[in-house]
């Protein structure tokens, strides 16, 4: 069999869209269907290099994956691996990829065309003010992302979560993310990430996500 040239794939859409579900299904196919060596990757702030974890999706498909704080932690994890088990993974899969800083653009291309691997990520285009998500410690954003010109794209968005006053829920669909901090919309300048807040996200379709002066 010929091996395929390295591909990217990207799994977009807004929190609670299912991203997580389908890069496992994607991951778990193209094992069972190449037999490629794998690794998945999550990012987090404060892991120690190279825990293990489980990603869990809202519907109860797990996967073990490895935690990992920035990009440079990932390759050298995908590095020490390879020399373990004298292999080569073909296959990396990142879920939540926005969280990485701006250098995983460059490894991603390095992977893809020099290294022919098939990197498949998962990640929010927009932030909760509806600007391109920004990379950590870098001007790069999701945007330099899709610019690496992606071989597939997936984009899928939740359902409204806006509480009507008959108590039910909206549930139209909903291509914005509310961040509120407590019971408040968080303001326009809030810090992406914000440790330890009392935060909370709700998809919004666009009657009921509450927009910003500075976004009009
Ligand atoms: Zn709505």
């Amino acid at each position: 069999m010929i091996e395929p040239e390295g591909s990217l794939e990207l799994i977009l859409g807004t929190m609670f869209s299912g991203k997580s579900t389908k890069l496992i299904l994607r991951l778990k196919e193209i094992e069972h269907r190449t037999h490629y060596n794998f690794l998945l990757f999550k990012p987090t702030i404060d892991a120690r290099y190279g825990t293990k974890s489980q990603i869990q999706t809202h519907d109860q498909l797990g996967m073990d994956c490895v935690m990992i704080n920035n990009s440079s932690e990932l390759s050298k994890y995908l590095h020490s691996k390879e020399k373990e088990i004298n292999k080569k993974i073909k296959v990396i899969g990142i879920d939540e990829i926005q969280f990485l800083d701006g250098k995983i653009l460059d490894y991603c291309k390095k992977w893809i065309k020099n290294e022919e691997r098939i990197v498949i990520a998962s990640g929010l285009l927009y932030d909760f003010r509806n600007k391109f998500f920004k990379f950590k410690n870098s001007r790069k954003t999701m945007i330099d992302l899709l610019n690496l010109v992606p071989d597939k794209v997936d984009y899928g968005v939740a359902s409204c979560q806006y509480e009507e006053e008959n108590g039910l829920l909206c549930k139209k669909p909903a291509p914005m993310t509310q961040r509120f901090i407590g019971d408040n919309v968080a303001s326009y300048n809030d810090e992406l990430i914000k440790v330890g807040a009392d935060e909370l996200y709700k998809p919004m379709c666009r009657e009921h996500y509450k927009y910003y002066k500075e976004n009009k």
